[in-house]
């Protein structure tokens, strides 16, 4: 029986019983345990508090940077391996496997690149220099410093790697020691990326600590400065938050939820128009890619009524195409879902959609074995920013419902926000002057907002990828979070401090502080 076990105090250490069993996603399969119970969850935070951030903050940005590089280099050398670790598990695809790991080692580097540009300093400063009076002897700076405690990093399950990596990149590049605790259902390929650093004794002791299974007793032991990042359901987001020692201690806590993100077509678009395949392309790949299993899916197509019957022609033939089976097989284009639970999941919500709307494509059912396989399945409602089910409940799987509207800029404002706030929103219109009406008013609800046109039809990066230039968070159901956006994304773990004082003596700290 393989245990997975946790690297905490710089140690791998097994939980005690009852373990917890993970799943081949393709066969049904138990290929490891894992459980946390026991574990001295205190002394990993108080190891991170007194020996992995002083380490950290010893190092400037720009050597922290070069830790970040040979987390990188680290995965790259083991990729295959890593893709097979996802696929033994999860049952992704190879091209789903790499989405996950190309976009985790890609986000180390790009912070690596970051940390260069910050330079061989270990405070940032924010913002020009305040003058209160027509003297210049006294003024003000605004600085961030590292936060002293420990990042504690709680995952989802879909994405074992990039948000191991991610969250890690911004933290360590902070200054902060990380603990991350993976989704336990597909911890496998965490803990064999967290066994490749350590094996290799790229981090400095007590700076990546990694918890496996469940979270027990950890935010019992969370302290003042400390911060909590979070990504996974709204709910457990809420318990997170209403902890009453993160309560007590005024612990920051990001959450990245559930989202509902939606897809617009514009009126203006033509059938058969490149704009119009670019939309149809988006919409089926993020309907099927990780099975539907990613927090920036499409799961509300919008789009004129007039071009309603295009849209359910084109996107029915593009599902019809989609090979759902075994992921080892490279003509699979679909895989399982990630393993019991979340298969339970995903039937309870095409339960509850079937009662709500019209089930227009259901797809292939049949496959052979004991995984986790759902078909794609398309739905479709009129009643518009009405429509019961389809705005309240995300359905993690290859799941998405058409909505169509009259087309006017407000009324497609309406359905975006009955969705109550998203990570992501795409919009695909060549008709810059409607475009433009709805990009302000979706904005407020959306984290991200992807347009696409004619002209770029052949280009950006999809609606889907995160990318880490960029801030990924939303209002509202989202989470309220933001994680990412270049140097943004260190801001979380910083303290802000304002310093007021005597230029001269400011200077010869901060060096930096003009005239
Ligand atoms: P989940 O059930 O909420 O679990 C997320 C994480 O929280 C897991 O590591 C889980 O541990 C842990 N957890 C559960 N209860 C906890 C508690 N009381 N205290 C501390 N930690 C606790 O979510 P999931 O099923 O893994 O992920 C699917 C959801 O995540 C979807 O709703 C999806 O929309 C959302 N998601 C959002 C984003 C985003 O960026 N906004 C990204 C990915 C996924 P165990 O696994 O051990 O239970």
């Amino acid at each position: 029986m393989t245990i997975l076990n946790s690297y905490l105090c710089d140690k791998w250490q097994a939980g005690s019983d009852p373990q917890t069993p993970l799943y081949d996603a393709t066969t049904g399969l138990v290929v490891a345990h894992a459980s946390s119970h026991g574990l001295d969850l205190g002394a990993a935070l108080h190891h991170a508090r007194t020996v992995g951030g002083p380490a950290l903050r010893h190092l400037t940005f720009a050597q922290r940077g070069e830790l970040l590089m040979s987390l990188s280099q680290a995965l790259h050398e083991h990729r295959d391996a890593l893709i097979e670790a996802s696929r033994s598990n999860m049952g992704t695809t190879r091209s789903d496997a790499k989405f996950d790991l190309d976009g985790a080692m890609g986000t180390l580097a790009y912070y690596a690149g970051v940390a260069k540009q910050l330079g061989d300093k270990t405070v940032i400063l924010d913002g020009d220099q305040i003058q209160f009076s027509r003297s210049k002897r006294f003024l003000a700076q605004h600085i961030f410093s590292s936060r002293r405690g420990v990042a504690i990093h709680i995952n989802a399950f879909n994405f074992p790697a990039w948000n191991l990596c991610e969250k890690a990149a911004c933290a360590l590049l902070a200054g902060v020691p990380v603990l991350a605790k993976p989704g336990t259902a597909t911890a496998l390929l965490s803990v064999r990326i967290v066994e490749i650093w350590v094996d290799k004794g790229i981090a400095p002791l007590g700076t990546l600590q990694l918890l496996t299974g469940s979270a027990g007793d950890l935010l019992d032991h969370v302290g003042p400065q400390d911060c909590i990042v979070f990504t996974g359901s709204g709910s457990t987001g809420q318990q997170i938050r209403s902890h009453p020692k993160v309560l007590a201690h005024n612990v920051p806590v990001n959450v990245e939820a559930d989202s509902l993100n939606a897809a617009v077509l514009g009126p203006d678009v033509e059938p058969g128009s490149d704009t119009f395949g670019m939309f149809i392309s988006e919409v089926a790949r993020e309907m099927t890619q990780k099975a539907g299993q990613k927090c920036t899916a499409i799961r509300r197509i919008i789009v004129a009524t007039t071009a309603l019957e295009a849209v359910r022609e084109a996107l029915v033939e593009r599902l019809r195409d989609v090979i759902l089976g075994d992921p080892a097989d490279s003509r699979t284009t679909l895989g399982p879902l990630a393993g019991p639970a979340q298969a339970r999941d995903v039937a309870a919500g095409l339960a509850e959609l079937a009662k709500n709307a019209e089930l227009i494509y259901g797809g292939q059912t049949e496959v052979p074995g004991h995984g986790y396989f759902v078909a794609p399945h398309l739905f479709l409602s009129t009643l518009g920013k009405d429509a019961p089910f389809v705005h309240e409940h995300e359905v993690f799987g290859p799941v998405a419902t058409l909505l169509p509207v009259a087309g006017d800029a407000q009324g497609v404002i309406d359905v975006v926000a009955a969705g109550g706030g998203g990570l992501a929103c795409s919009l695909f219109s060549d008709d810059a002057a409607w475009a433009g009406e709805v990009l302000a008013g979706i904005a407020p609800y959306s984290g991200r907002i992807y347009w696409g046109s004619a002209k770029v039809y052949d280009q950006g990066t999809g609606h889907g990828a995160v990318m880490p230039q960029l801030v990924h968070g939303g209002p509202g159901k989202a989470g309220g979070g933001e994680e990412l956006g270049g140097e943004r994304g260190l801001r979380f773990y910083l303290q802000r401090t304002a310093i007021q004082g005597d230029t001269q003596l400011l200077r010869s700290v901060f060096g930096r502080i003009a005239d």
